[in-house]
């Protein structure tokens, strides 16, 4: 029996024959890539459909490409089964991550493997050049490619705010405030997804890193500021608008630093790579950080030990809140800076402090430089598994 959960595989479908037809397609490709090569009557079981409806479906998909015969298998007694495995170059989905230091790209293959990570510079960062420049990668990268393109993930700083609320925070893009998956699928021609850069990262974490042995995590993610992106039984957590764990501006030292949303004392203003280039003195170039590591630089070690203080009541709250298996930290900085961060965290009491943990409380996630482009590649894939996640903000189609 396969794993998928019966009520969701049919959640979301209501009762129109063509969306009902495009779910169940979604679904079956889904379960091909979770579980491998599976025959008509597992699909059929898993779907709760009559074996004729998925034989349809099934010879869609191996019309389109997306799916291989492999042959007849036996096992055991009776009728050895057809199996059907996904056609890794049948389709692919590209994820583009836009920060304010450019674009980086990822290409997934419909097993949810990359083929291709590059980082890119558009002409400018506003919608205009960058929408030109993504339109532009998916020509290049998509000639060498035979398959079809699955999908598009847009990632980008959240918050999300409409623009009369949007200030100067130096972590958000100006001119996008009103640009919307709708307007992107449409310059494009492709659905596209949208998500903040620490949800796509929590992602992404989830589909490659460490949720592999957690489904309750939190991602605590350096873009230029900070974010959190929780998974909870493997579900984002998004919010109304996409905004949820926008961490960046809860206040952590009443009285502090003035922060571009207006209050004082921001874990942002202590906690991310803009509150460190401050205390470095210097803009922070690629590279800049890693080399600082290297020579021991003190203004470097005296920001981690800051940082680490004031994460820790943070990390605390988060535990307490959402009682994840482990929280990852990873984005934007070098894999030893951030283990030297979570080893600067003072952990305090919480419902997280129990003596038989199975996973650290606090822990390195993936190589941080593509984690939320590889997230946004995922989105598409994502939104096959739990279709009603994509039905508010982030509905291109
Ligand atoms: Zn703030």
């Amino acid at each position: 029996m396969v794993r998928q959960e019966r009520g969701r595989a049919r959640a979301g479908i209501g009762k129109n024959p063509v969306r009902a037809r495009d779910h169940n397609r979604r679904v079956i490709l889904d379960l091909l890539r979770q579980h491998g090569p599976l025959g008509r009557k597992e699909l059929a079981e898993a779907l709760r459909l009559t074996g004729p409806a998925v034989v349809n479906i099934l010879d869609e998909l191996l019309a389109e490409r997306l799916i291989l015969d492999l042959g007849r298998k036996r096992e055991g007694r009776g009728q050895p089964a057809i199996l059907f495995g996904l056609n890794p170059e049948g389709a692919h989905t590209f994820g583009f991550e836009i920060g304010v230091k450019g674009i980086a790209t990822v290409v997934l293959d419909l097993l949810g493997r990359p083929i291709e990570q590059s980082r890119s510079q558009p002409a400018s960062l506003s919608p205009e050049d960058c929408l030109a420049h993504l339109a532009a990668e998916i020509a290049r990268i998509g000639a060498g490619l035979s398959g079809a393109l699955l999908g598009i993930g847009v990632v980008m700083p959240g918050p999300f705010l409409p623009a009369a609320s949007a200030g100067s925070d130096p972590a958000t893009l100006p001119g996008w405030e009103n640009i919307t998956p709708a307007c992107l699928s449409a310059a494009l021609g492709h659905p596209v997804r949208m998500e903040n850069d620490a949800n796509a990262a929590a992602l992404s974490e989830a589909l490659f890193g460490v949720g592999a042995k957690a489904r309750d995590i939190a991602l605590i993610y350096f873009g230029e500021g900070i974010g959190l992106g929780t998974l909870s039984a493997g579900r984002l957590l998004r919010g109304t608008r996409g905004n949820a764990g926008e961490i960046g501006h809860i206040v952590i030292a009443p009285g502090g630093r003035a922060c571009s949303c207006g209050q004082n004392g921001c874990l942002e203003r202590y906690v991310s790579r803009h509150a460190m280039a401050e205390a470095l003195g210097i803009a922070l170039t690629p590279g800049t950080v890693s080399r600082l590591w290297a020579e021991g630089d003190p203004r470097l070690l005296g920001w981690l030990a800051e940082a680490g203080q004031r994460l820790a009541p943070v990390v605390a709250m988060i535990e307490n809140m959402f009682d994840p298996e482990t929280i990852v930290i990873g984005g934007q900085l070098p894999g030893p800076v951030i283990d030297a961060l979570i080893a600067a965290v003072p952990l305090q009491p919480s419902v997280a402090a129990l003596p038989e943990r199975r996973l650290p409380r606090l822990q390195r996630g993936q190589d941080g430089a593509f984690t939320a482009a590889l997230g946004a590649a995922a989105l598409p894939f994502y939104d096959a598994l739990t279709p009603e996640a994509g039905e508010g903000a982030g509905d291109g189609s």
